[in-house]
């Protein structure tokens, strides 16, 4: 296991050097003390513009007020209230936005977590501005990366915004954070592990290449962040640090691939489905790694039946003409919807997807081709689904869609419609185009029903 100073030095720092867009990353304990320092080199004598939620502010507000007000920056702050919790809604970034564009002189600065970074991320893009990120929870990957995830009515979209200028992650501040957030960014890493074999199949079956930096920063790299689950559940700084510098990794994987394919895949696709359905549970917002967390598991169990298979024997002609076309897939999103504007965002999505039989004809030679070595680099690559839901459990995240307040029926809706919210092909599209996928659906959903969460 490597230290967290290590993987800094050795990937965090060359990786500021080569991105056009943060210029300073700064992890070690005590770091809040220095956001003054850093701020006052891009406000340049304005007024900084604090935003954060009422918890956010709690875990880092007063330490970086004072350490801004010593390097002589003149503050104002907005700070959400706790009740109701932020969704990361466009509509909720509402509040900031116009606090920007009211004062140009401001320079915002944000203190929080996944949804005050992204609200604060969006929110300076659509003013202009850029902005210094101050981390409170090793909750989940995108304080580094370009997108800002929102919801924009009633549909989740990844927005191309900026990543801030400056990220300041105190590990003294991460390591109080509650364990259960802790848990959530370590599921949100998790995730990475079907997300690359989802890359991988998408190569296989020339949907998209596959990019060996990007790939390569996370992957390689994965098994050293996810060992030791016992650490993040008992709040252990150390295992905190390791997986902050992880998902920061993760985070300019993003940046240098120009999307978010490093990092998510089928198992973001079904947690999107749950966000956007603004899931709570026990009183609760379920949250983005408490989602994924049950969409890495779904997805692995649906690579384990995968690996179980042998692509190289598919009749290419059987399946071909077995396959629906366009117009009968689109039916098939239009029932799998209740909501018809989302309906219709899925339609484009699938019909962007959609390849002809010609194209399709192509994919299969490929995959029958290429089916022995994919497989072999997959067996290599994926944690299998009860090894995955062991480091879970141990980490203390859902490990079941019960867990999220998701019963049996409602998990199999989702994973049926997860494939239609985006274009990105993932081993769901594979399963589509090989005509494998109601079997494989058939045999892995009863496995995961049959375990049981923690919270029941
Ligand atoms: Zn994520």
């Amino acid at each position: 296991m490597t230290s967290w100073r290590d993987d800094y030095e050795r990937l965090i720092k060359p990786a500021v050097a080569s991105s056009d867009v943060t210029d300073a990353v700064l992890i070690d304990h005590g770091a809040v003390a220095a956001t003054g320092e850093i701020t006052a080199r891009y406000a340049q004598g304005r007024r900084a513009l604090v935003m954060a939620d009422e918890a956010g502010f709690g875990a880092a507000g007063p330490a970086a007020l004072a350490s801004l007000a010593a390097a002589g920056i003149a503050v104002e702050t907005l700070i959400l209230q706790a009740d109701p919790l932020p969704v990361a809604s466009v509509e909720e970034a509402e509040p900031f936005r116009a606090a920007l564009a009211a004062d140009p002189s401001l320079f915002p600065v944000s203190v929080g977590s996944g949804v005050i970074n992204d609200l604060v991320k969006y929110a300076a893009f659509e003013t202009g501005r850029r902005y210094v990120s101050i981390a409170t929870a090793a909750s989940m990957d995108g304080y580094t990366s370009a997108g800002a995830p929102l919801v924009r009515q009633g549909f989740k979209v990844t927005i191309p915004t900026r990543a801030p200028i400056a990220l300041i992650a105190d590990l003294d501040v991460l390591a109080a954070a509650p364990v259960e957030m802790t848990g959530w960014g370590y599921a949100d890493l998790a995730g990475k592990s079907p997300a690359g074999g989802d890359w991988i199949l998408a190569d296989l079956a020339g949907a998209e290449p596959l990019s060996d930096s990007a790939f390569a920063l996370v992957q390689d790299h994965l098994k050293d962040w996810l060992a030791g689950p016992e650490g993040i559940a008992s709040g252990d700084a150390d295992s905190a640090a390791r997986l902050f510098v992880g998902l920061t990794a993760v985070g300019f994987a993003m940046e240098f691939h120009g999307s978010s394919r490093p990092a998510s895949g089928a198992d973001h696709q079904i947690a999107h489905l749950w966000e956007m359905e603004g899931r709570a549970y026990q009183g609760r917002k379920v949250s983005h790694g408490a989602a994924v967390a049950v969409g890495c598991l779904t997805t692995l169990a649906l690579f384990d039946w995968l690996l179980e298979q042998d692509l190289s024997r598919l009749d290419r002609n059987t399946v071909l003409n077995a396959a629906p076309g366009l117009n009968a897939r689109l039916a098939v999103v239009d029932a799998a919807f209740s909501d018809p504007e989302i309906a219709a965002r899925a339609r484009v999505e699938v019909a962007e997807k959609h390849v002809d039989r010609a194209e399709h004809a192509e994919r299969l030679d490929r995959i029958i081709e290429g089916w022995p070595r994919t497989r072999a680099r997959l067996r290599r690559h994926l944690y299998r689904y009860e090894d995955m839901a062991d480091m879970l459990r141990r980490a203390a995240a859902p490990i079941s869609a019960g867990d999220i307040g998701v019963d049996d029926a409602h998990l199999v809706r989702t994973v049926w419609a997860a494939p239609f919210l985006r274009r990105r092909y993932t081993i769901c599209d594979l399963l589509h185009e090989t005509g494998l996928w109601h079997r494989a659906l058939t045999a892995v959903l009863p496995r995961l029903s049959s375990i049981r969460g923690a919270a029941e």
